[in-house]
């Protein structure tokens, strides 16, 4: 398998190694892996590597920031579907059980440019080929949208149309994740304004489009409009569905506990409500969150007459989650608020509780199980 780095070169994808779940050597060294997520006996993931954004909290920085991803030795460029093929076959059936959960494919950003797309979905149709049964026929594909949102779905909807083709039995959801519900959300969430020009410039060198065309606005409906270039495809494709998700919201444990936990995270704006507050949503977001809650209580169930929330609180056992923590809180300030430091700020925040409140009411999350089982459920 190809290792070298090289910036100059664009062909190909970055992928990140990872180790497998429940692996007595903790080494990171494959492309396809056995994850701990939905409960036993876990997913299959392949995680890619690089990404347009730049979120403060975001847990795959160290391979996703493009001024960090090329200097991570878990970060690998790939370049044909073969290389990773041999990692997919080489994972065994789960004992007692018929599948894994489902394949979930994960960033960095999966869809960053048409070279991703055709590499992602070409694996895909491989290893369809092979033996669709082992990921339980269903494939979840985590976004930004930014790319796609831009009208670049072509060649995603030609793959798309080819894996049917090849492999009817298999779904794929492509999720969304919308980073704030107006564009100063958007813009903290991801830093996507004011970027130098020289991440600029190695971001168009490795991917090929220009990111700094853009202003955080643009960005913000990119973002948006990804989830309607996707329903537009989808009316066509018996085999495609896509969904949308808030990203860094309120912590999960608070809404899992619905109010009992103590435990908070969030950035919180200067009106005092936190991101994603029913008080911030611009039009753009309320007619993203009506169409989509409309459409995707009919195709994912009951949950879904709310809009699903990504938080990060209940992934606190992580030694990696403390690491983002940190680092949310070193890039935010005083607009991050965690309860851990809440002390420091003069204790209990009733006003900031009731928000949280505000927000449960319009979003839900519940756990990864009953989550992503939805995803490939859809009818
Ligand atoms: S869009 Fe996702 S992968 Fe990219 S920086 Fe944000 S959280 Fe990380």
């Amino acid at each position: 398998m190809q290792t070298t780095l090289d910036v100059m070169d664009e062909s190909g994808v970055f992928l990140t190694l990872q180790s497998d779940y429940g692996s007595k050597r903790r080494k990171y060294e494959w492309t396809f892996a056995i994850q701990q997520c939905g409960g036993d006996p876990g997913e299959i993931a392949l995680r890619f590597a690089g990404c347009c954004m730049k979120c403060g909290a975001c847990f795959a920085s160290g391979y996703s920031w493009v001024d960090r991803f090329q200097k991570n030795p878990r970060v690998i460029k790939v370049r044909k579907p073969g290389d990773v093929i041999p990692d997919f076959i080489r994972i065994p059936y789960p004992v007692g059980y018929q599948s894994y959960n489902w394949l979930r494919i994960l960033g960095g950003e999966p869809l960053l440019n048409e070279r991703y797309i055709k590499f992602l979905f070409d694996t895909i149709i491989k290893i369809s080929k092979i033996d669709s049964a082992k990921f339980n026929n269903g494939v979840i594909i985590q976004t930004n949208g930014i790319f796609v949102g831009q009208g670049n779905v072509e060649l995603l909807k030609k793959k798309l149309e080819e894996l049917y083709n090849s492999n009817p039995k298999v779904k794929v959801c492509i999720e969304v994740s919308i980073k704030g519900t107006n564009v100063e959300e958007f813009s903290l969430i991801t830093r996507s304004a004011n970027r130098p020009d020289w991440e600029l410039l190695m971001f168009k060198r490795l991917f090929g489009w220009d990111l700094g065309a853009f202003s955080p606005e643009d960005l913000f409906k990119f973002n948006i409009r990804a989830y309607y270039e996707l329903k537009n495809i989808a009316n066509d494709l018996p085999n495609f569905c896509p969904t949308v998700i808030a990203g860094f919201g309120v912590n999960e444990s608070y809404l899992l506990k619905r109010g009992e936990s103590k435990e908070k995270i969030t950035i919180v704006f200067d009106d005092g409500n936190p991101i994603y507050h029913p008080n911030h949503w611009s039009n753009d977001f309320k007619e993203l969150y009506n169409d989509f809650t409309k459409e995707a209580v009919k195709t994912f169930g009951s949950l879904f007459n709310k809009m699903p929330m990504y938080g990060i609180k209940d992934l606190f056992k992580y030694a990696w989650v403390h690491r983002a923590l940190k680092q949310g809180k070193r890039i935010y300030g005083e607009k991050w608020y965690d309860a851990k430091y809440a002390d420091e700020r003069g204790g209990r925040n009733t006003r900031l509780e009731k928000a949280f409140l505000d927000i449960l009411d319009k979003f839900f999350l519940v756990d990864n199980k009953t989550y992503y089982s939805s995803l490939i459920g859809w009818k």
